[in-house]
């Protein structure tokens, strides 16, 4: 059973936490909302004599009012060798109460990380940087096999972000190169060069709606295999719509969103790249339920390599 409210995953894994913020995406960082609840449940369960377990952490990670990250990078030796006792295959998303490849990650300790992730091959992990130009020269150094049960994604919000770190995530090995676009915050155009240039849009390949579509594999080396885009949520409500000049954020911006999210859907079935849309804007809320979104939109594919995993 899932115990994580990401819907493309089913399991957290966290031998890594803290951060700093450094791109558009981290304004509301919903991370830090959580490490700050974790941290409270850390000192209520020390009043009451209780072990706080790996929640302690937390506090090492926030700011004096915890109301920000202080900096620091904590990683634990706990956490790390978790996998090792989760017997059937899992989706986990790894590091998600930080980046793995923040500047004061050692790189031994990533290593040892991508280590735990191949001796636990029954399990797919998913891993999301924004600091994708340090896992690009980390990889260059410390591995430069792809292991197949890792799918690692670049995350940005803007066109410069996108312009910028992709060419870094096809430089890395991995069996699965996506690109996260949450919060989207302006109109995005992928760049063909960062698609196989070989795809042709086919009905026979089955391009279908829904969860779990099946497309035939393109070849995933040096290009984009997924897209995820999704709306800025804050505490379970509508975050920000736009960074973007023109377009001021507010109710003026739902409609623009929907058009950016629906024209990324379209660049990616035209490239015959899976596209999983998280959820959107409707009606001034957040909307997580695919059976509401527009049907142009209703689209939450996994690249093949995930089927099954
Ligand atoms: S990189 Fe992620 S965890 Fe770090 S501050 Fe930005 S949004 Fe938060």
């Amino acid at each position: 059973m899932a115990d994580t409210k990401i819907p493309y995953a089913d399991k957290t894994w966290t031998p890594v936490v803290g951060c700093t913020r450094c791109a558009h995406g981290c304004k509301n960082c919903w991370a830090v909302t959580s490490a700050r609840r974790l941290a409270g449940m850390a000192d209520a369960d020390d009043a009451k004599g209780r072990n706080s377990d790996l929640k302690a952490r937390y506090r090492d990670v926030l700011n004096a009012d915890r109301t920000d990250w202080n900096g620091r990078v904590v990683s634990s030796c706990e956490a790390l060798h978790q996998p090792f006792r989760w017997r059937k295959p899992r989706r986990v998303a790894v590091c998600f109460m930080g980046d793995l490849w923040h500047r004061d990650a050692d790189n031994e300790i990533i290593g040892e990380v991508f280590d735990v992730m191949k001796r636990t091959s029954q399990h797919t992990y998913l891993v999301f940087t924004k600091r994708i130009k340090r896992a690009a020269h980390w990889f260059d150094v410390w591995m430069q096999e792809a292991l197949p049960n890792v799918h690692l994604y670049f995350s940005a919000s803007i066109q410069s972000e996108v312009n910028a770190g992709v060419p870094w995530l096809l430089k890395c090995p991995a069996a699965v190169r996506g690109v996260s676009l949450e919060p989207l915050l302006g109109p995005i155009t992928i760049p063909e060069k960062f698609f196989y240039p070989g795809a042709r849009l086919s009905e026979r390949c089955g391009l279908r709606s829904g969860r779990g579509m099946d497309l035939d594999p393109l070849p995933s080396d040096g290009y984009l295999n997924h897209v995820i885009i999704g709306c800025e949520s804050i505490g379970g409500r509508l975050g920000r719509l736009s960074v973007d000049e023109l377009i001021p954020d507010g109710p003026a911006a739902w409609p623009y969103w929907r058009g950016w999210c629906g024209d990324i859907v379209d660049q990616c079935r035209e490239a015959r790249v899976p596209v999983y849309v998280k959820q959107i804007p409707l009606v001034g809320k957040l909307c997580k339920i695919p059976a509401l979104f527009p049907e142009v939109l209703r689209r939450q594919e996994l690249p093949t390599q995930a089927k099954g995993t």
